[in-house]
């Protein structure tokens, strides 16, 4: 989509940390890391809510979150981490193309 951020960095029209990526997909460092390790798992199709999924994108992001599962200890996480995904203004969602924060590499707090 036109003047995402995301879709921009899918597209290779901005420059990213990349740690995996395939056709459906990717996944990079956050350019303002909120933990020692701090990623960002993106789906290649465009939409910003949870509520905006049909079965297609529910079973991608489904895919999602098996792929984190699967790759955690490879991107430095295996003592533990946390996943967010922050919907809409009250959440303080920035970047309105769906992503799931992967946070840890510390002890994180939790207030
Ligand atoms: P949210 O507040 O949940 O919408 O999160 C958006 C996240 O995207 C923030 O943590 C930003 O630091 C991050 N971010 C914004 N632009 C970039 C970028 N060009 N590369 C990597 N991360 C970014
Ligand atoms: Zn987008």
């Amino acid at each position: 989509m036109k003047d995402c951020i995301f879709c921009k960095i899918i597209a290779g029209e901005i420059p990213s940390a990349k740690v995996y990526e395939d056709e459906e997909m990717i996944v990079f460092k956050d350019i303002e890391p909120k933990a020692k390790i701090h990623l960002l798992c993106v789906p290649k199709d465009h939409f910003a809510l949870l509520t905006e999924m049909d079965e297609k994108r529910a079973a991608l992001v489904a895919r999602m979150l098996r792929k984190i599962a699967d790759k955690h200890a490879e991107w430095g996480l295996a003592d533990g981490y946390r996943l967010v995904v922050n919907q809409g203004e009250n959440a303080g969602q920035t970047v309105h193309h769906l992503h799931i924060h992967v946070l840890g590499g510390q002890t994180l707090p939790w207030d």
